[in-house]
């Protein structure tokens, strides 16, 4: 029941209101019987500083914030938390106090669905199909859990030169060497695939309009020491998962990580943990 002392949090973002995030985050205050409303708002650079201020005028507890305003946003908050400065976005922020504190919880979320599925980061070789945001953000995360090395595939555009330096840095100050190549570069992917253990896709090939492709060019090059991640989590089986299953080796997708950022964010907010396990079977009958 929404009181006259309920508390908001909400989704800044432009498309909002396909998002998964109310659903799970309202389910998290209902099982805990927290008196607060998670509600998505459209919000893009246009309305930004206004929506940000509306935290410390509303009182709010925090939100999450998606695109295309996750970098755009750091220019409002008054404290980053270290992995958000590294990764030079942000998907939530915490209202402390009249300070607003911007936290990543997607590469956490997605070790912790790694860890989930009883497959280890630390001392792993670890290739990432793409470079966006969210490739970013598990590629600092992962790096910072001890990944022995991370192998990341990227077209050669014009983003290509200042991300080769961006994961210099990264590297430098995490210590996990990682090195970018070419997508293009079939013959390095080959040699970097039969020495991984785990393999990640962090581009959008295989939803939306791309739904019918892969996004390596050679199913045969996966093999029975990986285990596939797919960022993806609709279709819930992309067709990258459904040729790996069938080759035997183990294959997930996107969920896991999609609850786990939102898990992590409901700590920060409530310092209770989100019920994981219910609200995957009630995400898994909406994607
Ligand atoms: P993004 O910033 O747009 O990055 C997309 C990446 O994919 C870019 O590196 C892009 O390459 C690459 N790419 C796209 N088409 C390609 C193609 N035909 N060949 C080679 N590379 C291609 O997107 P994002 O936010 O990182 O999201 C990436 C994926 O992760 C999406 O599928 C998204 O749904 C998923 N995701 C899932 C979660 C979750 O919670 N499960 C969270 C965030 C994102 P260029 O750099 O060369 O353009």
């Amino acid at each position: 029941m929404i009181s006259g002392k309920t508390k908001l949090t909400g989704f800044f973002a432009k498309p909002a209101s396909h998002s998964l995030s109310p659903l799970m985050h309202n389910l998290a205050f209902s099982h805990w019987g927290i008196d607060a409303v998670y509600l998505a708002f459209e919000v893009d650079q246009t309305n930004l500083r206004q929506a940000v201020e509306s935290i410390r005028t509303l009182d709010m507890l925090g939100v999450n914030v998606s695109m295309p305003n996750k970098t755009a946003v750091l220019a409002y908050l008054d404290q980053l938390s270290p992995e958000a400065e590294l990764i030079g976005a942000v998907n939530t922020i915490v209202h402390q106090e009249q300070r607003l504190i911007g936290y990543n919880t997607d590469g956490m979320g997605f070790v912790r669905s790694v860890n989930e599925t009883g497959h280890p980061i630390k001392n792993q070789k670890i290739v990432v199909l793409g470079a966006g945001g969210a490739a970013k953000a598990i590629v600092v995360q992962m790096a910072l859990e001890g990944a022995q090395e991370i192998t990341i595939y990227k077209r050669l555009n014009a983003t290509f030169l200042p991300l080769k330096e961006y994961f210099v840095k990264v590297s430098e100050k995490t210590g996990c060497p990682i090195r970018l190549h070419d997508y293009a570069d079939e013959s390095q992917l080959a040699l970097d695939l039969s020495q991984a253990n785990l393999l990640i896709n962090a581009t959008d090939i295989g939803m939306g309009s791309k739904k019918d492709q892969l996004p390596i060019a050679d199913v045969k090059l996966l093999h029975s020491q990986l285990a596939v991640f797919d960022l993806i989590y609709s279709p819930s089986e992309t067709r990258l998962i459904q040729e790996a299953k069938k080759m035997g080796i183990k294959a997930y997708n996107g969920l896991g990580m999609l609850i786990h950022q939102g898990a992590i964010a409901f700590e920060l907010w409530t310092h209770r943990e989100m019920p994981v396990q219910n609200i995957r079977e009630q995400l898994e009958q909406e994607v």
